[in-house]
């Protein structure tokens, strides 16, 4: 079944820089979807829309059965909820612990920074542990994030995401700031949250032997426009 629907979605920056043109393909439940394309094509601009950090100019953005462009404040903070993020530079807390980034994520409960851990239930913070653990930082729980390597971070943004039990997971080009082996076990932990939790993943990339190893199908990008849309099976180098 589909969960994600992109139909004819352009997004116009200015007067000039058309971003996004006429956009349209669509991704299954449990998909591993990867998103390629060189710098400047457009794939950060059509995540963003799709969780309306920005604004489609045109189209429609069908997730779960609702069209995001037309949801009002409350029902997108719902959806939302249903939507992890996962980005480039990872942006978490510096100064919060691995668990606080982890229950207290860009969607968590507003507050000062202080004491975060105690707005959480025991059952919360259980569960971050736990979560914390499959994505092997149990011995990094209490240490800040600004002590951790690059690969530890990304791990923590993982973490984040999935506390919130999302549909599905947005990653705006996750590995770009990796080193080989972190990157890797970046990609093993995303795959896995496809294969074995069954939630949708849409990833951004410009390492195109990383998306073609991992992904269930290709939605190629350039000039704001989809190039190739199918199994990483029959791309070819024209593609
Ligand atoms: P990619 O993620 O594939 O590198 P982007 O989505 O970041 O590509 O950018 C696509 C195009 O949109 C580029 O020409 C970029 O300069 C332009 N662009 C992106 N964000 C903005 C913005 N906020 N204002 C104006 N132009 C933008
Ligand atoms: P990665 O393994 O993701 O490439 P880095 O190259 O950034 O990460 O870090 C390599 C090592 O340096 C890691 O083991 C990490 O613990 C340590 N490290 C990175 N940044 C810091 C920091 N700000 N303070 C302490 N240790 C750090």
């Amino acid at each position: 079944t589909t969960l994600l629907e992109i139909n004819h979605v352009s997004k116009q920056f200015g007067n000039d820089t058309k971003a996004l043109s006429d956009i349209s393909f669509s991704v299954n439940e449990g998909e591993f979807v990867s998103i390629i394309g060189p710098s400047g094509a457009g794939k950060s601009t059509l995540l963003r829309c799709i969780n309306r950090m920005i604004d489609a100019s045109n189209g429609e953005i069908i997730f779960d059965n609702s069209n995001v462009l037309n949801l009002k404040k409350k029902q997108l903070k719902m959806v939302r909820t249903k939507i992890g993020m996962i980005f480039q530079h990872y942006n978490l807390v510096n100064r919060l612990s691995v668990i606080e980034n982890t229950l207290h994520g860009n969607l968590g409960k507003k507050s000062t920074l202080a004491g975060v851990l105690g707005l959480y239930s025991q059952e919360e913070k259980e569960q971050a542990v736990e979560i914390l653990s499959v994505l092997g930082l149990q011995e990094h729980m209490y240490k800040r994030a600004d002590q951790l390597s690059g690969g530890q971070k990304q791990r923590v943004g993982i973490a984040r995401a999935l506390i919130q039990n999302p549909r599905m997971m947005l990653c705006d080009e996750p590995i770009a700031s990796l080193d080989p082996n972190s990157a890797k076990v970046i990609m093993d932990h995303l795959q896995n949250i496809s294969s074995k939790m069954g939630i949708t993943v849409l990833v951004n990339l410009h390492q195109v032997d990383v998306a073609l190893k991992y992904s269930d199908k290709i939605i190629g990008i350039n000039s704001g426009q989809v190039v190739y849309n199918g199994s990483p099976n029959n791309i070819t180098k024209e593609d």
